[in-house]
């Protein structure tokens, strides 16, 4: 059973993934983006681990929808509503339980990249987060590492894509060969749960 400490730890793990990877996340949105997704990321789940220690939420779903809220404030960048959508909307689906099993934070993490592919208009092949997503979802039954592997080849599996949504879209053809940033950021938030859960 997953209680609202594994969230914690699963928020405070990405947290300090995506430190260490801001300059790579940023470099990969340089030439398809704006050059920001590293920094967006790091004041977002900065902002995150912070409230999150001020607030103490004790149940999985209000850890996840402070967390998700804390994002769509603290984000200005597309990733910003995406990503606080995709948190709100799991912790929305875990309801108010002390613990979830792993099946349940499925259901709900599907109900999450649903509300995404909803909000952004992205599908699978659309060369974003959605693409890291999708497969990282299809796979957490198995187990949070094949998750997590799932995540990494969903995010490779960017590069010899062209963008049909958000900013990279606007290259056209000129998208394609570049990994997708949020794509990656995305597998950065699914490893953290192999950190989270020590697996
Ligand atoms: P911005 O593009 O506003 O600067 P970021 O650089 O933080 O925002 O995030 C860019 C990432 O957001 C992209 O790499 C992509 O994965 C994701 N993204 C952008 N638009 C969409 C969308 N409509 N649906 C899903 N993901 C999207
Ligand atoms: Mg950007
Ligand atoms: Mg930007």
């Amino acid at each position: 059973m997953l209680d609202a400490d594994f969230f914690r730890r699963w928020m405070t793990a990405t947290a300090a993934s995506v430190d260490r990877e801001a300059q790579r996340l940023t470099e990969l949105d340089s030439p398809i983006g704006d050059a920001d997704h590293g920094s967006n990321l790091q004041r977002g789940f900065t902002a995150v681990v912070n409230v999150l220690e001020k607030d103490a939420p004790d149940t999985p779903g209000a850890v996840l929808t402070l967390a998700g809220r804390q994002l769509i404030s603290t984000v200005g960048g597309a990733s910003g509503p995406l990503y606080g959508t995709l948190l709100r909307r799991t912790g929305k689906a875990l309801g108010d339980a002390a613990e979830v099993s792993e099946d349940q934070f499925t259901d709900a993490l599907r109900a999450g990249v649903d509300a995404v592919m909803a909000l952004g208009g992205a599908a699978p092949g659309d060369k974003t987060m959605i693409d890291a997503l999708v497969p990282a979802v299809d796979a957490l039954a198995d187990s949070f590492a094949a998750a997590a592997t799932a995540a990494e080849e969903g995010a490779a599996a960017t590069i010899p894509l062209q963008a049909r949504k958000g900013r990279a879209s606007y290259l056209g053809e000129r998208s394609i060969g570049h990994q997708d940033p949020g794509a990656t950021s995305s597998s950065l938030l699914i490893a953290a749960l192999v950190e989270a859960s020590g697996e």
